[in-house]
């Protein structure tokens, strides 16, 4: 297989910053692309399909938040990984976008440096799939066996439903990655069932009951979501 150039697409209508970042990428390798207003960028993640995304929050024609939701809705564009710029000290801002699907914010001022090594962890992270799976996963004191679909939990076989263990099973494989409820629906349940956020509050609820001490792995992060802890 051919080795094929990340390309960023940034969508900021800041022009010196998108200038700092352009200069700032190229210098790592990156190819980058640019929108300088909502509705460009919009058209470019569709036409591009780049490896990830660079978000400001307030952009002209649509805000960050909107593209960002649509991104995530579009089955086209969804896998694209998003990182939002966000205003200091815009705790709802940063809530929403996660909400919305965003796999990482920095906050503006931010630090090239910081920027290129959160962009990194995020490519090494979608990269990962392409990996083989391992049949079994272990954490301690929980065992996952993917072929099996069975979990044991210190070493006692733990009956799931199907749901409860396609949900473990994802927050497991994406471990100490947050993901909100609404991410999780779309991930484990499909992205176009009508089913209420609750519903993965309830699954959550019962998968620690049945795996008892082994629940400990997931935690509740408050108005955030939920992450396997390892
Ligand atoms: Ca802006």
């Amino acid at each position: 297989m051919l080795w094929q150039m990340a390309e960023i697409l940034v969508i900021e209508d800041e022009k010196d910053i998108v200038e700092t970042l352009e200069y700032n990428l190229k210098k790592e390798g990156y190819k980058v692309a640019k929108a300088y207003d909502g509705p460009t960028g919009l058209r470019l993640a569709e036409e591009k399909i780049p490896s990830l995304v660079l978000l400001d929050l307030m952009l002209p024609g649509l805000d960050g938040l909107e593209v960002c939701r649509r991104i995530k809705k579009n089955p086209k564009t969804s896998a694209i990984p998003v990182i939002m710029l966000t205003a200091k000290g815009s705790e709802t801002d940063k809530v929403v976008g996660l909400e919305l699907g965003a796999d990482d914010y920095i906050v503006k001022p931010f630090s090239i440096k910081e920027l290129i090594a959160r962009i990194k962890t995020i490519l090494r992270r979608y990269e990962k799939p392409a990996e083989m799976p391992k049949a079994v996963i272990k954490f301690k004191d929980l065992e996952i066996d993917t072929d099996k679909h069975e979990v044991r939990a210190a070493g006692k076989l733990i009956e799931l439903t199907a749901k409860e263990f396609q949900l473990l099973l994802y927050l497991a494989e994406n471990k100490e990655r947050v993901f909100s409820r609404e991410r999780l629906l779309d991930s484990v349940w499909g992205i176009d069932v009508a089913i209420e956020t609750r519903t993965v509050d309830v699954h959550m609820r019962r998968l620690r009951e049945k795996l008892g001490k082994a629940g400990d792995h997931l935690v509740t992060l408050r108005g955030v979501g939920y992450k396997f802890h390892v």
